[in-house]
């Protein structure tokens, strides 16, 4: 992949899932002088509270940090549709290259249609994520688009996780210990 010079792209599109997973991909990124407009679509999260819990601190962080956040529809019946038949897939397989797939491929026709020349994701942060599989996913959604390209970085650098885990803890964000999908979720785990 060509070298992205983000002096020249001020402004990324970035795919939030949720609040500990972005913040310190926000501050990353503020901290380079780049101020990301954040987009959040998870169609895959279940319960439906969780997702209402989940957004509500995406939007509370996006407030505090003066960000404008896109906030896409929710639409589970069409996520569960394009994973049917891979309900049993164990995480990290096949059910979740297409939820990968359906997000970002969504997160790249919205930054192509409103004129990103860079989208990202933060579904690569989370050490339960296979960070290979999340960054294919971001390329091949951007393939369809020129102009576009996906910012594939390794967002795990940096001390990432701690940087998060303490953010998390000040900003006293909704957690969750489940990815998201109803596939994923275990009562009382
Ligand atoms: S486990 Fe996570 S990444 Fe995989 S399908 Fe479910 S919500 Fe999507």
């Amino acid at each position: 992949m060509p070298a992205i010079n983000l002096s020249d792209d001020k402004t990324v599109l970035l795919h939030t899932c949720c609040a500990p997973c972005s913040c310190a991909i926000i501050e990353q990124l503020l901290s380079e002088g780049i101020r990301p407009d954040l987009f959040f679509y998870n169609p895959n999260v279940h319960p439906f509270d969780e997702y209402l819990q989940r957004k509500a601190s995406v939007i509370a962080y996006a407030r505090k940090k003066k960000l404008d956040l896109i906030d896409a529809d929710y639409d589970p019946e069409t996520w569960l549709a394009l994973v049917k038949g891979f309900e049993n897939e164990p995480e990290r397989g096949k059910r979740c290259s297409i939820c990968f797939d359906i997000r970002l491929k969504k997160t790249a026709e919205y930054a192509s249609t409103h004129q990103y020349k860079l989208f990202a994701t933060t579904n690569g942060i989370s050490r339960w994520k296979d960070m290979d599989q999340v960054n294919h996913s971001g390329r091949l959604a951007a393939l369809p688009y020129s102009g576009l390209a996906f910012l594939d970085r390794n967002w795990r650098l940096d001390h990432a996780q701690a940087k998060a885990s303490r953010i998390t803890k000040e900003e006293q964000f909704h957690t969750q210990n489940y990815c998201g999908c109803i596939f994923s979720f275990r009562p009382g785990k």
